[in-house]
């Protein structure tokens, strides 16, 4: 059945040739339209790498590199050969045979909402006689209503159905996590491998906080010059720093070294500038002036970095001119106008006196711990459903809306979305909002809460 489209052993020599040889391959193996390339496509996400696309080849665009907390392997997407002359069952036993002989592993992608098919049966056959580990997707289960179909999947004999939603991410989550079980151990990777470069800060706050004072004490003279890095994009406005022991990537340090005036149109411009280093950073370290009242500016430049979904740090800096009688002020200040940041690792410094400039990278790697922090959908519903047995929505003229399933829709900032049997109240979903950092933590990282109503 192999002869028409591909010969295993030839991609496997390809991927080792191409200098992949030591991750593992994960086959994705179903009929046609039960959503393999839309799996694949949710795995890879935007980071999607060709590894294996050389002109000429037929095959090309088949192979992908992906990664998932931390570990990387290959995917090969096999449905790129369903337009082989031999038929459905014939395509379908290749892509099979692939798996059997190249992958270290397979993702059997079944549409839920059909149901085991006699092709699908036949495939089980052969991948059993494999002994390949294989781990079961019981796709399109767009809703909790399709858990029923997934459960009905057990049926074939290949262990527990993983219900995911390809096209929405409902469930790839876990489903990625069984597949890491299910593949061999592949080198650890440095987040400066997964994403190509070092991560990205920002240092913003309102002008004459501090900001350029401590860019300069943190670069001190360990600064790097970014064109004198192999393989890094010359980018003149940001600039790359060791810190810590590792390199980290500050943004825009131009527009913090340029001495801005204060002309008309500056705060607008700044603010400008602000939301330009959000949008490349990950992580945004915002400076506090502690010996000046908290402004509405020091706020608003909050606020953009939460509504940004950036994790955050801040910095109250000059803390060298706090007296007694400024700090108790500052306190209460704090206390008062930054809750929505409360969650914010915090740090007590002195640009100009350097104190406790070591506790900036701690923090930051706290924050971005955070910002990256997955819930597994199990452990996420045990927890929901003890808080609203004990806590139950407020009946609302009769009806008493309920949540009946939520799910972590993504990270960098943590995502929710619970669905519920009615509309849920602000109040309720602050609620649940709190009790999800208190059970989780999420230090340093905005969350967002979603709610989608079924009917
Ligand atoms: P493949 O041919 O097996 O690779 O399947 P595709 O990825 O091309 O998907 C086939 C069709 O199913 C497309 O119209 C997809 O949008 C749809 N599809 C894929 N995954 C899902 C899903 O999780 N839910 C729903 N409702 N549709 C899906
Ligand atoms: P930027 O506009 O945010 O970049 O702020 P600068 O770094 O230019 O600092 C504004 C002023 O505050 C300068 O006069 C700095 O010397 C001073 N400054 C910055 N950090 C500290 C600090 O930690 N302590 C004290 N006492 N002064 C500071």
């Amino acid at each position: 059945a192999a002869e028409e489209g591909f010969d295993p052993e030839d991609v496997a020599d390809d991927l080792a040739a191409a200098g992949h040889g030591p991750l593992p391959v994960l086959a994705v193996v179903g009929r046609p339209n039960v959503g393999k390339s839309t799996l694949v496509n949710r795995i890879i996400g935007r980071r999607e790498a060709v590894v294996e696309d050389r002109p000429g080849v037929t095959r090309d665009r088949v192979t992908y590199e992906a990664h998932w907390n931390g570990r990387r392997f290959k995917i090969v997407d096999t449905g790129g050969w369903e337009q082989d002359v031999l038929g459905i069952d014939a395509s379908v036993a290749a892509q099979a045979e692939f798996a059997i002989e190249a992958a270290d592993a397979v993702v059997f992608v079944v549409d839920a909402t059909v149901g085991a098919t006699d092709t699908d049966e036949a495939v089980v056959k052969l991948l059993r006689r494999a002994g390949k580990p294989v781990v079961l997707a019981a796709n399109k289960v767009d809703g909790p209503s399709g858990e029923a179909d997934a459960a009905a999947l057990w049926n074939l004999g290949l262990g527990e159905p993983f219900p995911v939603s390809s096209l929405h991410g409902r469930g790839t989550g876990d489903l990625l996590d069984a597949i890491l079980e299910a593949l061999p151990e592949a080198p650890e990777m440095t987040y400066e491998q997964v994403t190509g470069g070092p991560r990205r800060i920002a240092l913003i706050g309102r002008p004459n906080v501090g900001k350029s004072s401590m860019l300069n004490k943190i670069a001190g003279e360990d600064r790097v010059v970014v064109n004198e890095m192999a393989g890094t994009t010359r980018d003149p406005v940001d600039e790359l720093i060791e810190l810590g022991g590792r390199t980290w990537k500050f943004i825009d340090t131009a527009g913090i070294r340029r001495r801005v005036h204060l002309t008309e149109g500056a705060d607008y411009y700044a603010s400008l500038r602000t939301a330009a280093a959000l949008e490349k950073a990950e992580v945004a370290v915002i400076l506090i002036d502690v010996a000046e009242t908290l402004a509405e500016q020091d706020m608003r430049i909050i606020t953009m970095a939460v509504e940004a979904g950036r994790a955050v740090v801040i910095a109250y800096n000059k803390w060298d001119l706090l007296d007694e009688e400024r700090r108790y002020y500052l306190e209460r200040e704090i206390e008062r106008d930054l809750v929505q940041v409360q969650w914010a690792p915090r740090v007590n410094v002195s640009a100009r006196t350097g104190r406790h400039m070591e506790k900036l990278v701690p923090a930051i790697e706290t924050a971005l711990a955070g910002w990256e922090t997955r819930v597994p959908t199990g452990r996420l519903n045990a927890f929901l459903g003890e808080l609203v047995a004990a806590h139950p929505h407020p009946i609302r003229g009769g009806k008493q809306p309920r949540i009946l399933f939520g799910t972590q829709a993504g990270t960098k900032p943590p995502r929710f979305v619970l669905f519920a049997s009615g509309f849920l109240e602000a109040g309720y979903r602050r609620f649940i909002e709190r009790r999800l950092r208190e059970e989780f933590g999420f230090e340093g990282t905005p969350i967002q809460v979603s709610v989608r109503v079924r009917e």
